[in-house]
């Protein structure tokens, strides 16, 4: 089982796509971080839930609160808790960062959105700069431990997360082709997630068809490189919420591909006022106004079953809901009201 946890809403940076109010200063209570963790072991025992719990510290930028993010995985690794991932902008990992991620065999998903122009464009701080510069720094000091860190884990060490804008979208291979040159992309996954946030204005579907073919076709034609070397094909998943997407992706790409979310099932989210969503997603994105459906309990009274009830009714007779996880189960691909989504995916398997 994942947990998702939002330990902070502060950011260094401010993306032009960012689910949070600009500059909050909010953390999560470290009283209520810790209480978070008992609630997640009491949750894991009384659904008998066969996998080892893990905990994704999420943001916000958790390496911006690393001293309270050490304190909850101490005491979590005293509870039984051994897995953990940081979510991360990047731009703050110094070498000193790195060595105390890779000693503590913790997992990083870093937010990269490809070479410079689709990165910058989007990934910002406060004044306008963009951050490439310091992740592609970041990443190579990754790239320095990836062996040894891959060989201290249980999982996969590393995911990119790349989220696709309208803007960055047409640099889609040459990100592919970039990440895969970095050493650590031996050990994990390259992520693509359409961005379906407010204002984006993406073009109809005929067009981001197109688009997406001829960046899909180029990345198919990294493949074939790779296979004619007699290398391993970078491994690529499609939107995080489209677990049957990503399978589809992995078989596409002859690899195994980590269908990531299940609502309810695999995955949950905490927030950072301690309310328990059924999609991470839900959980650190404060904003979205239909939020109160996915919630199904609080850290401080556990799981509510009429509140779980309620969320698998309403969404079971809402096939236009905007969870596109549970669009892609319950009608076959790719019923999404979200055609960004739906035309990377179709471009991928046509
Ligand atoms: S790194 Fe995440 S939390 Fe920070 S500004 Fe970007 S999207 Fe928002």
């Amino acid at each position: 089982m994942l947990a998702v946890m939002q330990i902070t809403e502060r950011c260094d940076l401010r993306c032009h796509y960012c689910y949070l109010p600009p500059a909050s200063a909010r953390d999560m209570p470290l009283a209520l971080a810790l209480r978070t963790i008992d609630r997640l072991v009491d949750i894991a025992r009384s659904q008998k839930v066969k996998d080892p719990v893990s905990i994704c510290f999420h943001g916000g930028e958790p390496t911006l609160v690393l001293a309270r993010v050490a304190r909850v995985m101490a005491y979590a690794r005293r509870r039984g808790i051994n897995d953990f991932i940081i979510a991360t902008n990047g731009a703050g990992l110094d070498r000193k960062m790195v060595d105390y991620i890779v000693a503590n065999r913790i997992s990083i998903i870093m937010s990269v959105d490809g070479v410079a122009p689709a990165h910058d464009h989007q990934r910002v701080f406060p004044d306008g700069r963009g951050s490439w510069r310091l992740v592609d720094r970041a990443l190579d000091l990754l790239s320095e431990h990836a062996d040894s860190w891959a060989a201290g884990l249980r999982r996969n060490p590393f995911r990119f997360r790349v989220t696709l804008t309208p803007a960055s979208s047409v640099f889609l291979a040459r990100t592919v082709r970039y990440l895969a040159a970095k050493p650590l992309a031996r050990h994990g996954y390259i992520t693509l997630v359409p961005g379906n946030y407010p204002g984006a204005r993406w073009p109809e579907y005929k067009e981001l068809l197109k688009l997406f073919r001829g960046q899909v076709e180029e990345i198919k034609g990294l493949f074939r490189e790779c296979d004619l070397a007699g290398q391993p094909r970078p491994r690529v998943c499609l939107n995080e919420c489209l677990g049957a997407a990503s399978t589809s992706l992995g078989y596409l790409t002859a690899t195994q591909a980590e269908p990531f979310c299940g609502p309810g099932e695999q995955v949950m989210g905490v927030s950072i006022d301690g309310r328990i969503y059924a999609c991470h997603l839900r959980a650190v994105n404060c904003q979205e106004k239909d939020n109160d459906l996915y919630c199904v309990g609080t850290v401080q009274k556990g799981l509510s079953q009429p509140l779980q009830d309620g969320l698998f009714t309403v969404l079971g007779r809402n096939p236009k809901c905007s969870c596109l996880y549970w669009n892609a189960r319950e009608s076959g691909l790719p019923e999404t009201p979200v055609r960004a989504s739906a035309a990377l995916y179709e471009a991928w398997c046509s």
